[in-house]
């Protein structure tokens, strides 16, 4: 193919094109690239580019790329990308590193608009949040754990569930306002979280309860983790207008045994929470 035709092929490729020599800095933009910026190529050559991404994606990005370079490996990344219309872009940029004659020579980047992608990736992962706590919220919850119910029956494997509801929290909206309970409901989540394997289940089931499923865990195990919880809980303190907050816990621990449906042993840790609370509250019961 005459050289011309390569030329036409690299500068009208749907692909934005890019590429950057042996010092890291970028000495070519494709036509489609310069469109989509709406800048010129010498204002985009050497680092000029990163002016164009989005302020809180550029040192991601710098990394990434400066990373990649220095280890002459291909990378792959998202960023936002101002476009010549204003609006910053979710833009897929790949780049390899490129050899003439067996030398590194540089890289050569490739970006799509994948904005629609992204966004609707975002919204997804935003509807399975609480939006205070952003640990999962209670619907996502449920439809996780019915995977999990499913499982553990076809397996005939262990799985437990712990409720844990937060006592005489309305104490403490009461005493410190609203936005100190806020605050240590954020703070549980994460005591919380810290405290668990990445494959148990963890909810906002509830204003000021929490749920936990726990695959493969038996219910003596169970009343193990919910004890070391309680303790956790307990021992944290929560500053609030330098003033440290605490508060305890009641927990209901339950483990799967002939449960028709997930409903039934979410009532059980249910029951044990309340007979906690009922006991003296601070305390885990297991469901016997
Ligand atoms: P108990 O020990 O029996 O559980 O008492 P409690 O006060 O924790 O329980 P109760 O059900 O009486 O009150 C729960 C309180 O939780 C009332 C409600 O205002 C508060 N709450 C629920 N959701 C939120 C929230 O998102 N933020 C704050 N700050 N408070 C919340
Ligand atoms: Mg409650
Ligand atoms: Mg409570």
């Amino acid at each position: 193919m005459e050289l011309k035709y390569y030329k036409i092929i690299v500068e009208s490729s749907p692909n934005m094109i890019w590429k950057s020599g042996i010092d890291g800095n970028c000495n070519y933009f494709n036509n489609t690239w310069l469109e989509f910026t709406g800048r010129t190529i010498e204002q985009e050559l050497g680092d000029g580019w990163a002016e164009g991404v989005h302020k809180d994606d550029l040192k991601n990005c710098l990394k990434v790329y400066l990373d990649s370079f220095h280890n002459r490996q291909p990378f792959e990344m998202e960023y936002r990308l101002l476009r010549a219309d204003g609006e910053y872009r979710w833009i897929n940029d790949r780049g390899v590193p490129f050899f003439e004659e067996g030398e590194f020579s540089g890289y050569i980047g490739s970006c799509i608009d994948v904005n629609e992608k992204v966004e609707g990736r975002h919204l997804k992962f935003k509807a399975q949040r609480d939006g205070l706590t952003e640990i999962t919220n209670r619907e996502y919850f449920e439809k996780m754990f019915l995977q999990e119910f499913k499982k553990a029956k076809k397996m005939k494997s262990p799985l437990s569930i712990i409720m844990i509801d937060i006592d005489n929290f309305k104490s403490v909206n009461d005493t410190y306002g609203h936005l100190a309970g806020d605050k240590v409901l954020i703070a549980l989540a994460k005591t919380i979280q810290k405290e668990i394997r990445n494959i148990d289940l963890f909810g906002r089931y509830g204003g000021e309860e929490f749920i936990i499923a726990l695959p493969e865990i038996e219910g003596s195990s169970a009343k193990s983790i919910a004890e070391r919880l309680r303790k956790k809980i307990e021992k944290t303190k929560i500053s609030y207008k330098k003033q440290a907050l605490r508060v305890t816990a009641s927990f209901g621990a339950a483990q799967l045994s002939d449960e028709k449906n997930p409903k039934e042993l979410l009532d059980k840790s249910d029951q044990a929470m309340y007979l906690s609370k009922g006991n003296g509250k601070n305390r885990v019961t297991l469901f016997e």
